[in-house]
């Protein structure tokens, strides 16, 4: 038995997802010939309380669409300084559009509407930089699985208004935070001029992020896709795999978090964890006492066929997930609870 907690992205479509893709009727979705990505598209615009949706092979391109329909070179986006959009799209917003990132050092992974206001630069100071969007990330991925307080973005919301800045949501997790928070995605959709959503993390579908907007936003982000490469054809055995995953496994997210947390609680006891940051969703972040490397516990589990990743900074990450099943549950508790070092 492999027990892989790296990510939630190494799921593989059950066999009944794989029935349903099998069935999709396809078409050339580069023409917008495709029914079922039509109507996935359309689906999660709805879900969200929004105008238009575009189907995308990744979550890294849904974002770096949305920063390219929202900026021009030379721009500036304001975010947290361990946003994804920064941190892991390969520099994408600067070779894609051209921008620049106004990092904010937030607390895990979550900025504030004063920092945010603070960030803003002066459009009649020659010297700086237009500032012209701010992005958020919800659940936050470096930052643990954090969930941002509905208020705090609610008061990011208006300083964008106040200052003509468009407002993005990098959603990857959004659904773990929806589950977390008991919220609804019209609350969200209302909120931000831009939201991806991705169907390949907790969901478990094995391709597929979302990126919603205005009819004109998506009508712009249509055009970047193509520019990006990202116009595929018969991409319904794709969204068809979304179309499942949104029905069946939004709701049981909850267990993953029930996991988390219960590794979570279990670490903080042991003798060789020298913290374990608040678990809130399915990512759990802790970090070993001094003199203790984070490679030996690596291998240590290694040995067992568990499988964690390190964040470096002396971080340990465990993602729980859709195939992380009670039986390896327990047999992870166990095993975490043998280790001496
Ligand atoms: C994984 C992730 C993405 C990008 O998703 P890919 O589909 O892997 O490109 C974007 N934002 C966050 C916060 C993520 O965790």
């Amino acid at each position: 038995m492999e027990i892989n907690l790296i990510s939630d992205t190494v799921t593989r479509p059950s066999n009944e997802m794989l029935q349903y893709m099998f069935h999709a009727k396809v078409g050339d979705d580069v023409f917008k010939q495709d029914p079922t990505v039509l109507e996935f598209e359309q689906t999660v615009a709805q879900l969200f309380g929004k105008e238009d949706a575009l189907f995308f092979p990744s979550g890294t391109m849904a974002n770096q669409t949305a920063l390219k329909i929202h900026t021009n070179p030379g721009d500036e986006v304001i975010c947290d300084k361990w946003s994804h959009i920064y941190l892991y799209e390969g520099g994408g917003a600067a070779a894609n559009s051209g921008i620049s990132c106004k990092l904010i050092d937030g607390t895990r992974g979550m900025i504030t509407a004063q920092q945010v206001s603070q960030a803003i630069n002066d459009p009649e100071n020659i010297h700086l930089a237009y500032t012209k969007l701010v992005s958020i990330e919800n659940t936050t991925n470096k930052g643990g699985g954090a969930c941002y307080n509905l208020l705090e973005l609610q008061k990011i919301k208006e300083i964008c208004t106040q200052n003509n800045l468009a407002y993005h949501l990098d959603g990857a997790r959004l659904w773990n935070a929806l589950i977390a928070k008991k919220q609804h995605p019209t609350q969200f959709g209302a909120l931000f001029d831009t939201i991806s959503v991705c169907f390949s993390k907790g969901l478990g579908a094995p391709v597929g992020s979302v990126l919603l907007g205005s009819k004109e936003q998506i009508k712009k982000a249509y055009r970047v896709r193509k520019l990006f490469g990202g116009g595929m054809r018969q991409a319904g055995y794709l969204a068809a795999a979304g179309m499942y995953a949104l029905q069946h496994n939004v709701a049981r997210l909850e267990e993953d978090h029930k996991r988390a947390k219960e590794l979570g609680n279990q670490l903080q006891q042991l003798e060789w964890v020298h913290k374990v940051e608040e678990v809130e969703t399915n990512i759990v972040i802790f970090t070993v006492r001094t003199g203790l490397e984070e490679k030996w516990v690596i291998e240590k589990l290694k040995q067992k066929n568990i499988h964690i990743s390190s964040m470096g900074e002396g971080k340990l990450r465990i993602v729980t997930h859709l195939d992380y099943k009670p039986v390896m549950h327990s047999y992870v508790q166990e095993h975490l609870q043998k280790i001496k070092f």
